[in-house]
């Protein structure tokens, strides 16, 4: 679904991602971890076509972000085109980014509408069920502001799923949260792992990445340090640097 092949990304002089080489498989759960200022919200906004890569290839479902192949050559995608690939993929922040004049509905039905073009009644209807799923069905009419930030970020799961999107992408989604509203999120996030959504997860959530994770890749100064299925990463990791961030968040 998605395959990065020595990824790179300098902003100016900074050198950030220094050559990413990774695959996630459909229907995988591939989480991201590693020290701050590593390159994962970079990297994940490269896979949506936020920011463009200088060197490397980078592939979303067989495609080639921001770039579509002709023979051997390469043209660069106009932003419509760039527009509508950036709808296939979902994403979900730290911060929830509702529109705060909107009530929860609102807020999941304003892309398939706006968008796509959909008929109020169809998003309406798909909204509620989306509602319903991540267990907000009685507060489709509040506003953000009377949500706590745990329902907020669920209605910002289901608002991204309201595109129905072939991936998503969560970018630390539980770590703005209070504790106790941590737990709500990450279930509806495993709800989705278990209904096969391809998910990549940029978390510190070490139980979710060890339960629901199918890889997990640590990530340092922009390179893959170590990959493999979580629980032989988090239980044995294999280098120096992994141990040490590894002891720090555990
Ligand atoms: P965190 O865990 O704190 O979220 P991260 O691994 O997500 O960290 P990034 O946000 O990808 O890290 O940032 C990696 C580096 O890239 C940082 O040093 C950051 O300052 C730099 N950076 C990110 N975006 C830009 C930008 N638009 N312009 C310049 N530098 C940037
Ligand atoms: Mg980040």
């Amino acid at each position: 679904m998605v395959k990065a092949e020595g990824v790179h990304k300098s902003f100016g002089p900074a050198h950030i991602l220094k050559g990413i080489d990774l695959e996630v498989a459909p229907r995988e759960v591939f989480c991201l971890i590693g020290p701050s200022g590593s390159g994962k919200s970079t990297f994940l906004r490269c896979i949506n076509h936020l920011e463009q890569i200088n060197a490397g290839r980078l592939y979303v479902d067989g495609d080639l972000v921001g770039y579509r192949q002709k023979g051997d050559k390469l043209y660069e995608l106009k932003d419509s085109e760039v527009a509508l690939k950036r709808r296939d993929i979902g994403m979900v922040f730290q911060r929830f980014n509702l529109f705060p004049h909107m009530t929860a509905i609102e807020n999941v039905m304003e892309a398939p509408v706006q968008v796509k073009g959909e008929a109020k009644a169809v998003a309406r209807a798909r909204a509620e069920r989306l509602l319903d799923r991540v267990g907000l069905s009685d507060k489709a009419r509040n506003y953000p502001s009377q949500l706590s930030g745990g329902q907020q970020q669920r209605v910002a799961i289901a608002r991204a799923l309201a595109m129905e999107p072939k991936l998503m992408l969560f970018d630390e989604p539980t770590s703005a949260l209070d504790p106790e509203l941590v737990g709500d999120v990450l279930d509806v996030m495993r709800g989705l792992a278990e209904e096969g959504m391809t998910m990549i997860v940029v978390t510190h959530e070490m139980g979710f990445a060890r339960e629901v994770g199918d890889a997990l890749v640590f990530m340092d100064d922009g390179v893959v340090v170590e990959s493999g299925h979580p629980r032989d990463v988090l239980t044995n990791p294999q280098h120096d640097r992994t141990k040490s961030f590894l002891s720090k968040v555990l």
